[in-house]
């Protein structure tokens, strides 16, 4: 397999064992679309144009590794670099709804609520307010509310800037500022599985990395689907939206099977990369993942990995033969799991012989018809067979699982008479 992945230049790692991976990357990107590429009758608070902030963007919307405090956040914004005192301006005509110290975090800020769209954009960490701005004032498009500072829970000069939907019910009422402000949106993100494990087989966890260039730092869901390989049944779906924060819940590092490993930019390449682990899905131990990146704009990312079982099941070390009044032969022995003794195998060779059954002497031996299926591994099982036999006669028998690994040989086991042949008297 490594031959095979190398061949076609695939990055993964096949650092596990009892797996092995098919690996399709596929990326796509759909006509460019108008929407995810925000309103264009907003103007950036920085800028003061339909010139977007991005260049600047520090920290983008979502979940994010905050390094300096090595704690995990959802960050409701996006953090605007700039110089203290820039400008700052309204977004779109409004009403100033909340002004002045807001919290020991948000530090000076600046609310204003905008009724042509009902909706909210906050401007936190200020230096100053504008001179002479008030609450419940209109303010118009562009107009300068206040300047750039680093008020609040922040460590450099920095414009934090919300949409928020409603008033209260902060911060789930956060949504992505770039679906509002007006920028090209025309990049897919690019995503990759940097992982697929399972360890154990029946909980698969995949690691993704998903970039996205700075330009449009517009990630808005991360899923992962994974269907039963044989039937195409789907085994678990699990996704995290960045925009509506359906994963709810405590903003923790590990959450509903998820690890999101937020972020950093690539100076070198200015792209933004964030790592995403789903863990426990749940499955069999052979499944398709499909996994799926998608932006603001509904431009997705798509790939694929197949993994198959690659543990046979264990050797069957319990065999026994015992002779039957009848000519025929009880067999008995604990059957083995579909890997090694989890699950449950899918089929038996059994076979018989005149001498000691080993590697050799298994290929010649006679093959019994109608072997019982399979009963989950650690379970007693009997099979009886019928006469005539070759005295003295050896029993052993393999076991294969639904993806074709079959166990070692079992042990040789030795008919055992019990003699019932009548004396004769002489
Ligand atoms: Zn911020």
């Amino acid at each position: 397999m490594r031959r095979f992945l190398a061949a076609f230049s695939f990055p993964l790692f096949l650092s596990f064992a009892g797996l092995y991976i098919l690996f399709a990357g596929l990326t796509f990107a759909r006509a460019a679309k108008v929407s995810g590429g925000g309103l264009d009758s907003l103007i950036w608070p920085i800028s003061g144009s339909s010139t977007p902030d991005t260049p600047a963007i520090s920290s983008p919307f979502g979940p994010r590794w905050q390094a300096s405090q090595s704690r995990y956040d959802y960050h409701p914004g996006i953090d605007i670099a700039a110089p203290q005192d820039t400008p700052i301006h309204a977004i779109t005509d409004g009403v100033v709804s909340e002004l002045g110290w807001l919290s020991n975090s948000a530090g000076l800020a600046i609310v204003v609520y905008h009724p042509s769209l009902d909706l909210y954009s906050a401007y936190l960490h200020l230096s100053r307010t504008a001179t002479g701005l008030t609450l419940h004032q209109p303010v118009t498009q562009g107009q300068v509310i206040g300047y750039v500072g680093n008020s609040g829970t922040t460590d450099f000069m920095h414009l934090h800037f919300e949409i928020r939907l409603t008033a209260t019910g902060y911060p789930t009422s956060t949504r992505n500022p770039l679906g509002y402000l007006p920028r090209p949106d025309v990049t897919t993100p690019t995503l990759s599985i940097a992982q697929l494990q399972s360890d154990p087989v029946y909980s698969p966890t995949v690691s993704l990395s998903i970039t996205v260039p700075r330009a449009e730092l517009d990630l808005n869901q991360i899923r992962v689907l994974l269907q039963d390989r044989a039937t195409g049944n789907v085994l678990d779906d699990r996704f995290v939206d960045f925009n509506r924060r359906l994963h709810t819940g405590s903003d923790t590092l590990d959450q509903d099977g998820i690890r999101l490993r937020p972020a950093h930019f690539h100076t070198a390449t200015q792209e933004y990369t964030i790592t995403a682990n789903f863990y426990d899905l749940h499955g069999f131990d052979s499944f398709t993942l499909t996994a799926q990146a998608t932006d603001l704009g509904g431009h997705t990312a798509t790939v694929t990995a197949t993994a198959g079982d690659l543990t046979p099941p264990a050797p069957v070390t319990t065999l026994t033969a015992q002779g039957r009044a009848d000519g025929g032969v009880d067999l008995r022995w604990i059957a083995p799991g579909d890997s090694d003794f989890v699950g449950t195998a899918a089929s038996y060779d059994i076979r018989y012989a005149g001498v000691p059954i080993n590697s050799f002497t298994w290929l010649s031996a006679v093959k019994v018809a109608n072997s019982p299926a399979p009963l989950a591994g650690g379970q007693a099982q009997t099979m009886t067979l019928s006469g005539p036999l070759p005295t003295p006669a050896y029993f052993a028998l393999k076991a294969s699982d639904n993806e074709g690994n079959v166990s070692l040989l079992s042990n040789s086991a030795q008919v055992v008479w019990t003699v019932f042949v009548p004396v004769v008297r002489r």
